[in-house]
């Protein structure tokens, strides 16, 4: 038992689930703000046409009743998330961008007798056993200083 709630405790608290949770209470909390921006404002404006709240609309259509108002609201409101999400997700990916710009890769260093692959440092090549020339320095030494 010691076991499990230390495992647990341990699950629970890296950085991932913490993470996760802050995100779906954000997400949670931004559905519901959603929410009431097109129940409490959009569909009252869109009723102004119809001279009622959009959102309570409905057709009888051979008894059985159709509300197409509260359809056309939630489809309004998952443009409106869609939209928000997919910025969201453009922003982020532009943070990471910046963060760790993907660098092209130096061009590596190889073995002039057998053409493979060897350390930038190698006075010897491992796999040919060669004698290499002395690796160009791409850092030039500083000029001494004059005293
Ligand atoms: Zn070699």
């Amino acid at each position: 038992m010691k076991k499990f709630i230390k495992e647990f405790s341990e699950f629970a608290l890296k950085g991932n689930v913490v993470n996760l949770a802050v995100g779906i209470i954000i997400g949670a909390s931004f559905q519901a703000l959603v929410n009431s921006l097109t129940k409490d404002i959009i569909s009252p404006v869109l009723g102004l046409f119809t001279s009622k709240n959009f959102d309570t609309l409905y057709v009888d259509f051979f008894g059985v009743t159709i509300s197409y108002g509260a359809f056309i609201t939630n489809l309004i409101n998952f443009f409106i998330m869609a939209f928000v999400i997919f910025v969201l997700v453009k922003l982020i990916n532009k943070a990471g961008e910046q963060i760790s710009p993907s660098q092209p890769k130096p061009e590596p260093r190889k073995c002039p007798y057998c053409i493979q692959e060897i350390d930038k440092t190698a006075t010897r090549c491992h796999h040919c056993t060669s004698v290499l020339p002395e690796p160009a320095s791409e850092s030039a030494e500083e000029p001494a200083k004059a005293i």
